[in-house]
């Protein structure tokens, strides 16, 4: 069976598509899409040796092999053009994925679906999103094994100001997730506890420093301390 995790990502890929999975590693994503009847295709993409065999050993062990093509390359760079209907990229940080995309971006045509679960940096991940012609169709926080995971879900589009129709400011908007907020999540509270806490953490620390800058960054700290708090 799937995580918590896994399982809430394989809900958002349409049956029946041409499914990649980007840093597939154990590629149980695919292998459980295919067990389950809904993957037309699948193809596991891998850049390092390591987690590549272990994509391709789990593959042939599910006999799902003629289903799930397995791949070695960076990115989306093991997609042929119009391959992929819906792309997951998926346990990675929101740098890593935003680079992913922005380095495949000529593969991404004619895809119908990003399923995003960036570990950490959602907000470079919306981003990137937003500047590139893709809309947030769906967001979704999922706890498993006492961490909060984002799950981000984007089809082609251009919505009107998506960050700015937000009593945030754009910055906050783009870091909590314009449908979380808009949603209401019932774990978007402990999301936003969880980063006030950590601005607390950091305060903390700064708390002993005597000089000017160190003073003035205790300011900045404590504003978005006040910041978070208004949030909650
Ligand atoms: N996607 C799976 C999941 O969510 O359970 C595995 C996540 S695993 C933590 C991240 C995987 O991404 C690693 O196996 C790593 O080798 C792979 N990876 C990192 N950068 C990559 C890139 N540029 N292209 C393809 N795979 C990459």
């Amino acid at each position: 069976p799937l995580s918590e995790r896994l399982d809430a990502i394989a809900r958002y890929v349409p049956a029946d598509g041409a499914v990649a999975d980007i840093g597939a590693d154990h590629a149980q994503l695919l292998i459980s899409l295919a067990r389950s009847g809904r993957l037309k295709r699948g193809i596991a993409g891998e850049v390092n040796l390591g987690p590549y065999h272990n994509a391709r050993q789990r593959v042939a062990a599910s006999r799902f092999e003629n289903r799930i093509d397995v791949r070695r390359g960076d990115g989306l760079n093991i997609l042929a053009p119009d391959e992929a209907d819906v792309i997951v990229i998926a346990g990675m940080g929101g740098a890593l994925i935003a680079s992913i995309l922005e380095s495949g971006n000529n593969r991404l045509r004619g895809v119908q679906r990003l399923i995003l679960q960036p570990n950490n940096g959602a907000e470079r991940v919306r981003l990137w999103l937003a500047e590139n012609g893709w809309e947030l169709r769906d967001e979704e926080l999922v706890r498993d094994g006492g961490i909060l995971y984002e799950i981000l879900v984007a089809e082609p589009g251009m919505p009107e100001r998506p960050y700015e129709a937000l009593p945030l400011t754009r910055e906050k908007a783009l870091q909590i997730g314009p449908v979380l907020w808009r949603k209401r999540h019932p774990f978007l509270k402990s999301r936003l506890e969880k980063e006030l806490a950590g601005w607390e953490r950091i305060l903390q620390k700064l708390q002993s420093g005597r000089t000017r800058e160190a003073e003035e960054r205790r300011r900045r700290v404590t504003e978005e301390i006040g910041e978070w708090r208004r949030m909650i």
